[in-house]
């Protein structure tokens, strides 16, 4: 029997090296003696008795049973079944899927739009939407905590609906002695001060859709009319973020072609504006766009992530929180040695319900015909649900099969997928170098925190990655 190289990738942090082991999704380091045994391997296959010369039996035992050697005969992972009855955690709640800004690039009302409202309910009523979450904790059985966010359209279009929702929720949970807790994601057109203060007292976890300063916001976050919401909304995030007291303030971004200076976007949120956390993700849309950013774009953007992911490494080597946080969901899902089956959650831990109490994989396909899984008053189509899931495994994804950035990519977003393949399984194969640089950039700021603060690591145990 001969032994082999197995599927790894090598990088190093903090002056160590390490291995991303990728069939287990562990990080192995990589000491003098392994060393040895990859090196005598990376020559050719070799037999027991050679790599014995180079190691010891309990360190080539190691090796092997981390799969980071191999032995010749070819090792076929078993097929993995789709879980029968996998409880739900998160609801995503579309309150209204009408919206007070007219944002070309969004998912929901752009020209890429998978959505079809048309006859459909523009604003949830109370009774889809207790409905809704009685759907959500029946599927939760065994889960004790649940997780409702708020989406639209822009949620606060609906804000009287989304009081009552909270109450009955809440009761809910109480009731049956379970935990439920509460997020939205808004643009914050319409946060007045009593809005802000009720989103505090009700430790409700608020995300603001914004895209920079004034001259990155307003490119495509504009009203009808044409006239960017950065006016109304810069005094609004201020308040927010000072008077909400109970939960941090995350801001998201949606990079474009025409808004890619990550580093003063970030600058402007986190120095000038305060946010807690801001994440970035680059506009989802048809290549054809011309807000749809190119290769040379995306190597910009990695340059900039690179930056920021340094300035992040300095925070955490001296213990302290840094806000961005594309890392930190990252390292989060590194430590916890996330091996995804799927790209996220949707359709298996995690539904988007509409105004029509439709029941979606996410809520990027709410009011979409095409991608109903069912509703909440008679539950989910179990052979739509199958077929979504099936289709988006990573199993199924022949190019992803030799990518050492699998165990957290899975393949990328289904609906990015749908918006530029026609199909939610196919594996989002434009920005796959992209993807790898920056998990490799992730991988060593991991290792640098493992060999020189690894008590910093621990903030990773317990968060739980985004979806
Ligand atoms: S989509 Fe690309 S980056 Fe993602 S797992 Fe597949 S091959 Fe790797
Ligand atoms: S990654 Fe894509 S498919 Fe998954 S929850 Fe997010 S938007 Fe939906």
């Amino acid at each position: 029997m001969n032994f082999r190289l197995g599927e790894f990738h090598a990088f190093s942090g903090g002056g160590r090296r390490f291995l991303y082991t990728v069939p287990s999704a562990g990080i192995f380091e990589l000491d003098d003696t392994s060393a040895a045994v990859l090196a005598r391997l990376s020559q050719g296959e070799a037999t027991q008795e050679e790599l014995l010369a180079a190691a010891d039996a309990e360190t080539i035992g190691e090796l092997y049973q981390a799969r980071i050697i191999a032995t010749t005969e070819a090792f076929v992972d078993p097929p993995q079944p789709l879980p029968d009855n996998f409880p739900l955690q998160t609801m995503v709640m579309n309150l209204t899927n009408q919206c007070n800004l007219s944002c070309q690039y969004c998912y929901e009302f752009g020209e890429d739009k998978v959505a079809t409202p048309e006859g459909k309910p523009k604003f949830m009523d109370f009774e889809t939407a207790s409905a809704s979450v009685d759907y959500l904790f029946t599927q939760s059985a065994g889960r004790h905590g649940v997780h409702i966010t708020f989406f639209g359209g822009e949620t606060l279009m609906n804000f009287p609906l989304l009081k009552k929702v909270v109450d009955y929720a809440k009761q809910k949970a109480a009731d049956q002695g379970r935990a439920i807790d509460f997020s939205l994601t808004t643009n914050a057109t319409l946060l007045t001060p009593a809005i802000i203060e009720y989103l505090s007292a009700n430790e409700i976890g608020v995300t603001v859709s914004m895209d920079g300063d004034k001259a990155s916001h307003d490119k495509f976050r504009v009203f009808a009319n044409g006239k960017g919401s950065y006016d109304i909304i810069e005094p609004r995030v201020r308040e927010l973020i000072k008077e909400h007291k109970t939960r941090p303030i995350v801001a998201r971004v949606t990079m474009t072609s025409q808004a890619m200076d990550v580093l003063g976007t970030y600058r402007h949120l986190k120095n000038d504006l305060g946010f807690h956390e801001i994440g970035f993700a680059p506009v989802t849309t048809s290549p054809n766009r011309l807000y749809s950013i190119d290769n040379r774009g995306l190597d910009s953007v990695l340059d900039q992530f690179g930056v920021l992911a340094s300035e992040y490494l300095d925070h955490a080597l001296r213990g302290e929180h840094h806000g961005f946080s594309n890392v930190s969901d990252t390292l989060a899902e590194l430590h916890q040695g996330v091996n995804k089956s799927h790209p996220c959650g949707a359709a298996l831990g995690l539904v988007g319900v509409g105004p029509s109490g439709d029941i979606a994989p996410c809520h990027r396909f709410v009011d979409s015909d095409t991608h109903t899984l069912g509703h909440v008053s008679t539950g989910i189509d179990k052979a739509k649900q199958n077929d979504f899931l099936s289709r988006g495994h990573i199993q199924v994804k022949t190019d992803c099969r030799t990518c050492f950035a699998r165990p957290l990519c899975a393949g990328g977003c289904h609906h990015e997928a749908y918006v530029r393949y026609g199909d939610t399984g196919h594996p989002n194969l434009h920005y796959c170098d992209w993807i790898r640089g920056w998990t490799n950039i992730c991988l060593e700021i991991y290792g640098a925190i493992a060999a020189q603060n690894p008590d910093f690591l621990r903030h990773f145990s317990d968060r739980k990655a985004a979806a």
